[in-house]
């Protein structure tokens, strides 16, 4: 690599366990840091809502913001594009006079196709510029499994056990640099800012289009508690990690409200403003100062059920995106007004409204809800399991392609459940996680 020429780096949302941040460092090179925010977020999904909704946004520009504050301190700053990452990048790289381009190798087919464009982009082969991609959002590496990912069991019980018993451990987190390559000059950036798209502001950047915003208000939404950043993160992974809450996991993750019921790590996960090794590391240090117990072990479980969804993609690519999905099931039918009943938590059934409705007015809702909402939506309502996934991908603060696309599959029957998808009762439901209508009158209100 050439020092004298800029760099263009696309890290994670973070400044400890960042890969790509660590090599610009160990090649003393310029290093610039871009977040490039696709216009087509804005856009409509074929379903017939925006594909990202408010409460996303809002912890997304939280966590850019936050992630500036911490460059900052180290000399450096995040450029924030708007625009498609292959029209906006090489651009800029042009400008800065780039050697290569680093990006989050990401496993699904929105974001293999960007980097293929990328790498097919005319300006940038003309200039030499490499396009590399990091992996970098798993516990485990996909490399140190004990199969190939190809072969990985397809159900889960046998590929955490194949893991265990190898004795199969996360490697320990990078440590966050203590400097960073200075960026190149921004002042000629901050001129051409209009022609490059830049936008300072990360609320501006990802401020929802104005009628949502109106109807948001007028549905009275209320934020959820969890604020986006790695140092939010990070402060609400030591607070959980705190006794009695992981040693009491196991017993109350099923539980559908309460601060400390399950970690709510998933959307700084989500973000990855905090990543999994991170959380480990973290979770292994509590055992170690107070023990390990069930539910110290069963966090390590489901952090384990993140990474089958990665590694799911890697071995499953688009098929996970068909229609059918894994399995040989017929195309599912759709009922585009049970639908919208059901986006609005107005089916009638009030578990399930009670669900959707605190979704829609935080962007989280607990594991079971979900489970139970959306099986209502595939089983009951016979809707299609897709136009449900992009409703979550609209509504979550922990918004993440693989699990969302990995759960939505099990749940219907199209995935890897080896009972072909289960049906959640609601009464039953009802009664097990609910008996006394605690959590139903948070979100209905008088109409329990
Ligand atoms: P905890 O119960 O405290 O679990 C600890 C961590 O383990 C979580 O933060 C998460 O990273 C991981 N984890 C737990 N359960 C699962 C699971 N079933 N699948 C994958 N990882 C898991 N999770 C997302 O992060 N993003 C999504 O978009 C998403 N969509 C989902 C859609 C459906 C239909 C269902 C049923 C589940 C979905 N999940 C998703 C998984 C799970 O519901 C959330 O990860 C969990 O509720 C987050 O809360 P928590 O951090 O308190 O989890």
């Amino acid at each position: 690599h050439d020092a004298a020429r800029g760099e263009v780096g696309v890290v994670a949302e973070r400044g400890h366990d960042d890969e790509a941040a660590a090599h610009a460092e160990r090649h003393d090179q310029r290093l610039l840091l871009v977040w490039v925010h696709d216009p087509a977020q804005d856009e409509a999904t074929a379903w017939g809502f925006r594909r990202m909704g408010q409460h996303r946004r809002r912890f997304l520009a939280e966590t850019l913001q936050d992630l500036n504050t911490s460059l900052q301190a180290l000399g450096q700053h995040l450029v924030l594009l708007r625009g498609r990452a292959q029209e906006v990048l090489p651009s800029l790289a042009r400008r800065v006079n780039a050697s290569a381009i680093y990006c989050e190798d990401i496993a699904a087919p929105e974001e293999q196709a960007q980097v293929q464009a990328l790498k097919q982009s005319l300006t940038l082969q003309a200039a030499g510029v490499k396009v590399r991609t990091v992996w970098q959002s798993s516990l485990l590496e996909p490399d140190a499994l004990p199969f190939a990912v190809a072969d990985m069991p397809q159900v889960f019980t046998s590929f955490r056990q194949r893991i265990e018993n190898a004795g199969l451990q996360p490697q320990p987190p990078l440590a966050a640099p203590q400097s960073l390559p200075q960026s190149p000059d921004l002042a000629p950036l901050q001129e051409r800012a209009q022609e490059l798209h830049w936008i300072e502001n990360p609320f501006k950047l990802l401020q929802m289009p104005e009628e949502d915003a109106g109807d948001a208000k007028q549905r009275g939404f209320k934020s959820a508690a969890l604020t986006g950043g790695e140092s939010h993160g990070l402060t609400h992974l030591k607070n959980y990690l705190t006794p009695p809450w992981p040693d009491r996991y196991k017993q109350t993750r099923n539980a559908l409200q309460g601060q400390h019921t399950s970690s709510h790590w998933s959307p700084w996960l989500a973000t990855g403003a905090v990543s999994a090794r991170t959380i480990w590391a973290a979770l292994h240090g509590y055992e170690q100062a107070h023990g390990a117990n069930d539910g110290t072990y069963w966090l390590w479980f489901e952090l384990l059920w993140r990474d089958n969804f990665r590694f799911l993609h890697l071995q499953h690519g688009r098929q996970l995106y068909a229609a059918r999905g894994l399995s040989n099931l017929p195309r599912p039918k759709h009922f585009p007004k049970d639908f919208q009943r059901w986006c609005d938590g107005n089916t009638g059934e009030p578990i399930v409204d009670a669900g959707m409705r605190e979704l829609a007015s935080t962007g989280y809702t607990s594991n079971r809800m979900r489970q139970i909402v959306a099986s209502y939506l595939v089983h009951d309502l016979a809707c299609d399991w897709r136009a449900g996934a992009a409703w979550f991908e609209s509504q979550l603060i922990d918004f993440d392609i693989y699990s969302n696309q990995g759960n939505w599959l099990y749940v219907s029957g199209r995935g890897t459940d080896p009972r072909q998808g289960r049906r959640f009762n609601p009464t039953k439901q009802t009664q097990d996680h609910d008996p006394q209508g605690r959590y139903r009158k948070v979100w209905l209100g008088g109409s329990v």
